[in-house]
């Protein structure tokens, strides 16, 4: 286990260091979760958010994070005084909120300038707006790189945008539980390649993909970079500004806690925003918007990437998320990811491997983000057993559970009480009792 000092002491390193690689064996995992959580320097995090029910074991906080309390205080504001009282006039503060709520994004999450994120739709409409824009500025090139264990809606964008363009999608082969090897990204790339568009942390298995080296040698070809930061953004540094990174997207319903259908963010490096034309021309990122002109002329800015009317309950939800992870700093919610991870594998190794499952996440911590997937035959009955005993993870196909455990609220006692239900739940076979046909949300 690594100790409560290591855990301050990298909370003030920088974002690049790497974390611990070992996690020494632990007689009593118990005592041990109990110390970790003692000297836990973002323990206090946790009063920050609702915790409805004390039994219930959350391990999906990468899927929809918990809600903030100044969250819920701020939408009731929001409801009943600026658009109850206000009404229209509302708009005098609300049209600047994409941007604001960018900003504290960018500088307090992503690490890049104030100026380079904006809030906009969902992740796969800015996927789509960023790849077309990409497209369009590397005319004459024909191939778009991704690789298999991209998140569907990713490949579905990109395919799309082959289909309809006349490109080719070159889909490089990635390893399920280990991820991306950067040797066979490189090989795919040469002078055709316009696009290269991969997600930072793979959704199912959370390997982490090296940004740096992987922009570099999309850059060599003269290729731009898209990355989708969906499981990245509020969990792991992003190096966007080490790597010279172009482009990138993100949600924030996950561990940026902004609550469902919350918009996602867009981050174009500034340099390349007046270079960019984005494919759809909507008034949002028009100049001199309300001057109502007859054609189109967007504004040099990141707002030129926004279309229509932002989402503003949902804006206001961003920005509070965003502050929350501001104020806690990367480093330190690294830090603590790659602990209660160590700690997570440390129990499957003690409890789980006995089981028949196996790990589907990298073993090194700087290889991971702050979520843990194990493989089992029966992951999807298991699953459903896991939530009637109170645990919630999720099943992710073919046959694996993922467990989340985000760092702002997730102590080293709850990834204690939830692998001990599970073990349980292997033990006395209640998952027998569970069907194996799939639900319609998984
Ligand atoms: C969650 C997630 C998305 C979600 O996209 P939406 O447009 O918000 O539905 C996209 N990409 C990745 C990698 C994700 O994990």
């Amino acid at each position: 286990m690594p100790t409560g000092e290591g855990t301050h002491e990298r909370a003030r390193l920088p974002t690049t260091v790497p974390f611990p690689t070992t996690v020494p064996f632990v007689k009593d995992l118990h005592a041990a979760a109990r110390a970790l959580d003692a000297e836990d320097p973002l323990a206090t995090y946790r009063e920050r958010f609702v915790i409805a029910d004390p039994d219930l074991v959350y391990f999906d906080g990468n899927s929809l994070g918990r809600l903030p309390v100044t969250t819920g205080q701020r939408l009731v504001e929001a409801v009943s005084r600026e658009w109850g009282g206000e009404l229209i006039r509302g708009w005098d503060r609300w049209i600047g909120l994409a941007r604001e709520a960018g900003d504290v994004l960018a500088t307090g999450v992503l690490g890049v300038d104030p100026g380079e994120v904006v809030l906009s739709d969902s992740t796969s409409v800015n996927l789509y707006k960023l790849a077309a824009a990409a497209l369009d500025a590397r005319p004459g090139r024909s191939v778009i790189v991704t690789d298999d264990d991209n998140f569907p809606t990713d490949r579905y964008v990109l395919a799309g945008l082959a289909e309809t363009r006349g490109l080719t999608l070159r889909v490089v082969e990635t390893d399920i539980n280990q991820g991306l090897d950067p040797a066979h990204l490189r090989a795919a790339l040469d002078p055709d390649v316009a696009l290269v568009c991969l997600s930072h942390l793979a959704y199912r298995s959370g390997a982490l993909v090296d940004l740096v080296a992987v922009t570099e040698a999309a850059h060599e070809v003269g290729a731009l970079t898209l990355w989708d930061l969906c499981h990245s953004a509020g969990s792991v540094p992003v190096p966007l500004r080490e790597a010279g990174a172009d482009l990138a997207v993100g949600c924030t319903y996950k561990y940026l806690n902004a609550g469902p259908g919350a918009p996602a963010f867009l981050y174009v490096r500034a340099d390349l925003q007046s270079r960019l034309r984005q494919p759809i021309w909507g008034w949002f990122g028009q100049r001199d918007q309300f001057a109502m002109g007859t054609d189109y002329d967007p504004v040099e800015s990141v707002e030129r990437f926004v279309v229509g009317t932002p989402p503003v309950l949902g804006g206001y939800a961003v920005l509070e998320g965003a502050s929350i992870t501001a104020a806690a700093g990367i480093g330190a919610i690294a830090a603590k990811g790659a602990a209660l991870t160590s700690y997570a594998i440390s129990l499957f190794d003690a409890w789980l491997a006995a089981e028949g499952f196996e790990l589907a996440t990298p073993r090194e911590p700087e290889r991971r983000g702050a979520h843990v997937t194990l493989y089992h035959p029966e992951a999807w009955r298991i699953c459903q057993a896991m939530k009637a005993a109170g645990v919630v993870p999720d099943f992710r196909t073919p046959d694996r559970l993922r467990m989340g455990f985000a760092p702002l609220y997730t102590r080293f006692v709850d990834v204690h009480e939830g692998f001990a239900r599970l073990r349980e739940v292997m033990r006395s076979g209640g998952w027998t009792r569970f069907p194996a046909e799939r639900g319609r949300v998984t």
